[in-house]
């Protein structure tokens, strides 16, 4: 097996190119990728094992293709957080929201098509374009990185993209979009708008659900369950849209993406929601005292309405990120000059992090 990766046929767009991944190291506070630090509760724990252990008793057949149980606990999910009627037609789900926001660039972007995001923003959007062959035209935000609507309703006027990928809040800045502002920004898109909602539940605002009534020819709207409902690792996320986005959806997915071990784990923890969710009050709260706490230390805070907190300015934030590691705390170096992001964590995780933000502070602003 005497070969390199220069060596292989790979498609030339690839070639030089890294995988996405933050740095998975073993610390004492890792506080880098956006989990719900709370690990599930001991019911949940055993409702998944009861769940998975019935599921292996079929494990010789295929499972649920169209995961219709799956799909109509989340829509009742949905429906109850949103106040919107929602069946299982207009839920989709698969292997994370990632999975979910590739089958959308099959169906929608390609070749020959493009799809605007608003940087910085997500940064696996313009790498799933690339994979799909979708041009990807990046738009900016302003220097506080909050998005000027009439200025990117102008963008999607003018550049008539075939996608629109909104994120809100925004992974890595933290603010949020209200519906007002995303129905101006749809009407101004003449193709189909993504709404990644992965953080919606730690937000203040109402969720792009509600505008699905009146926008539901161009509005998807996407959402996990590896945040607030403290399942990344299980790998499940889904979205909201009409019917024929559903239909659509079916062309591009493989047969059997969902095996019957995840969907019968995400139905069981689904059924724990309630005692999930409960930490999101608390998380909110320690959001607001890590911004607080920043800000009296002498940072600059970007306000968050998510679960993390971009904060600077460093004066070379990747040496800055050496210095929290260096002193046990993994944080996020997401390539946004003199920033840094920080997820939320339990209130002793916060309190070391802001201990060490403290020491770094003199050094390294
Ligand atoms: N969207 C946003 C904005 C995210 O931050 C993430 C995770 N970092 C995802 C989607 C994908 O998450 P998952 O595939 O775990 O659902």
């Amino acid at each position: 097996m005497n070969v390199t990766l220069d060596q292989l046929p790979l498609r030339d767009d690839l070639r030089g190119k890294t995988p996405y991944g933050a740095p998975q190291l073993d610390v004492p506070v890792r506080l880098n990728t956006n989990e719900n630090p709370y690990p599930p509760p001991p019911e949940l724990v055993a409702d998944v094992t009861a769940a998975a252990h019935e599921a292996a008793a079929d494990l010789h057949r295929y499972p649920d293709r169209d995961a219709l149980a799956l799909r109509t606990d989340l829509a009742a999910y949905l429906s109850g957080a949103t106040d919107v009627e929602l069946t299982c037609a207009n839920v989709w789900a698969a292997n994370g929201s990632n999975e979910v926001l590739q089958q959308i660039m099959q169906c929608f972007g390609g070749p020959g098509r493009t799809a605007v995001g608003f940087e910085p923003s997500y940064s696996m959007h313009p790498i799933i374009a690339a994979g799909t062959r979708t041009e990807w035209l990046p738009a900016p935000r302003r220097p506080d990185f909050s998005v000027d609507v009439a200025a990117a309703a102008a963008v999607l006027k003018e550049r008539a993209p075939d996608l629109v990928f909104l994120t809100s809040p925004n992974n890595p800045t933290g603010q949020s979009l209200d519906p007002s502002e995303l129905a101006v920004l749809v009407d101004a898109a003449p193709g189909i708008v993504v709404v990644d909602e992965a953080y919606a539940e730690f937000s203040d605002r109402p969720s792009a659900v509600g505008l699905l009534a009146t926008h539901g020819h161009k509005l998807v709207v996407s959402r996990t369950m590896s945040k607030a409902f403290a399942f990344a690792g299980g790998r499940l996320g889904y979205l909201a849209a009409a019917p024929a986005v559903v239909d659509a959806l079916q062309l591009v997915r493989l047969p059997y993406h969902l095996s019957a071990l995840t969907q019968a784990a995400a139905r069981a923890s689904l059924r724990h929601a309630d005692a999930t969710l409960g930490s999101v009050a608390l998380l909110r709260g320690e959001r607001d005292r890590v911004v607080d706490e920043l800000a009296s230390a002498g940072y600059d805070v970007v306000p968050s309405d998510a679960n993390f907190v971009l904060f600077g300015r460093f004066t070379d934030a990747p040496r800055a990120w050496r210095a929290f590691l260096d002193r046990g705390v993994l944080i996020r170096d997401v390539g946004i000059p003199h920033r840094l992001r920080v997820t939320v964590g339990t209130p002793e995780e916060n309190d070391a992090f802001l201990q060490v933000a403290v020491d770094v502070v003199t050094e390294e602003l």
